[in-house]
């Protein structure tokens, strides 16, 4: 089968590699779509660490084809979509439930195998039904909607309040549906037009091309701001934008090493709360429920969907403008299917 792998940093390429073969309590699956993520990029640029050479692609769904010893046999043929997250389940954080801070955390595409492949294994707790009829390339973003809805959950938006997004990019336009459909008045902030054109026609409030223009549209402030740009420019911002009492969400990857400057009297005199929101504790079923019910809208995220020997270009280029998400499409341009497959 054909995989993209990073090899090295900076180093991403298509290759040939043996169909994996699933072991005990894994599943094997033909992967139908996956998304291309903020992450991969910063992967790619060793801005966060991972463990090459490995396969990408930790937001995808695919048909299970194979299971390991001591799997269930009900998932053959199911549609499920992978939460890459595994947690050893044995370290403090994870005995205190907190599984996505687990000190030996595991990632599908990024410490192991993932989906940018035609097939990928990982362990079989970690697939999710999808619920019939759902979209494969819809289900691609139940990933990236648990790690918003993770962020939502530590920000708790109030019906009524309140809430700056910053970043119009997937994350962004995700959590400003969360915040909507908590009953949240909106703002998201982001400097390409057409992105928050997307956005008020997502349901936004207003939107705004800077911290500074959002704060003449709402002078004073929101109740809570989300950070889901990953630049210093938004982090040193999602303070100063939230009101007195008010509350900020990190959820932006930021490439080690970088520091922001944050006025601790700021905060403090206006006992400013600063959070931070990493990957997806236990929210995946929740995002997949969400999108099967059609209450968080993704298909207007997908700005184009590529054959998997488009992806290292498209991994090594910005985003496009205007573009949002990127899909990989493994067994829509190539025959997948004829590939040799056990089970
Ligand atoms: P993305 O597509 O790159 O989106 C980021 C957006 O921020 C861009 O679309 C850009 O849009 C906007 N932006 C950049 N600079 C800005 C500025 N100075 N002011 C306002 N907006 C600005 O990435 P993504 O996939 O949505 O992910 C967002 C971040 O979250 C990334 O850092 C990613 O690694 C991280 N992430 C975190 C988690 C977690 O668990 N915490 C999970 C997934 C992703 P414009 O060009 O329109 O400004
Ligand atoms: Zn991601």
């Amino acid at each position: 089968m054909f995989a993209t792998r990073l090899m090295r940093t900076g180093d991403i390429r298509m290759i040939e590699v043996p169909v994996p073969v699933p072991g005990p309590g894994e599943v094997l699956v033909r992967v139908l779509a996956a998304g291309i993520c903020g992450t991969d990029r910063h992967l790619f640029l060793g801005e966060f660490p991972c463990t090459p050479p490995v396969t990408l692609g930790h937001e995808f769904t695919g048909t299970v084809t194979a299971r390991g010893d001591g799997t269930d046999p009900g998932l053959l043929g199911r549609t499920v979509t992978c939460d890459p997250n595994i947690a050893c389940g044995r370290c403090p954080p994870c005995l205190e439930g907190r599984v996505n801070l687990c000190t030996a955390l595991q990632a599908v595409g990024v410490h192991r195998d993932g989906g940018f492949a035609e097939f990928a294994v990982f362990p079989a707790h970690r697939a999710l039904v999808l619920p019939d009829g759902l979209d494969p390339r819809h289900g691609a973003f139940c990933e990236p909607l648990a790690c918003c809805l993770h962020g939502i959950d530590i920000g708790s938006p109030k019906p009524g309040e309140r809430v700056i997004i910053l970043g119009g990019g997937v994350i962004g336009l995700l959590t400003l549906q969360l915040a909507r459909a908590a009953g949240a008045e909106t703002l998201l902030v982001t400097r390409q037009a057409s992105k928050r054109d997307l956005a008020l026609s997502l349901g936004a409030t207003a939107a705004a091309a800077t911290p500074q223009a959002a704060l003449e549209i709402w002078p004073g402030g929101a109740e809570l701001v989300m950070e889901c740009a990953g630049v210093p420019e938004t982090v040193a911002a999602a303070p100063r934008l939230a009101r007195r009492g008010g509350r900020a969400v990190l959820l932006g990857v930021l490439p080690a090493g970088t520091t922001v400057a944050i006025e601790p009297l700021d905060l403090l005199l206006r006992e400013v709360a600063l959070h931070s929101a990493f990957l997806n504790p236990f929210t995946q079923a929740r995002a997949m429920a969400l999108i099967g019910a059609g209450r968080v809208k993704v298909d207007a995220l997908i700005s184009r969907c590529i054959p998997l020997a488009e992806l290292p270009d498209a991994v090594r280029a910005p985003a496009r403008p205007g573009e949002v998400k990127v899909l990989v499409l493994p067994g829509g341009h190539h025959d997948a299917g004829s590939a040799a497959a056990p089970g």
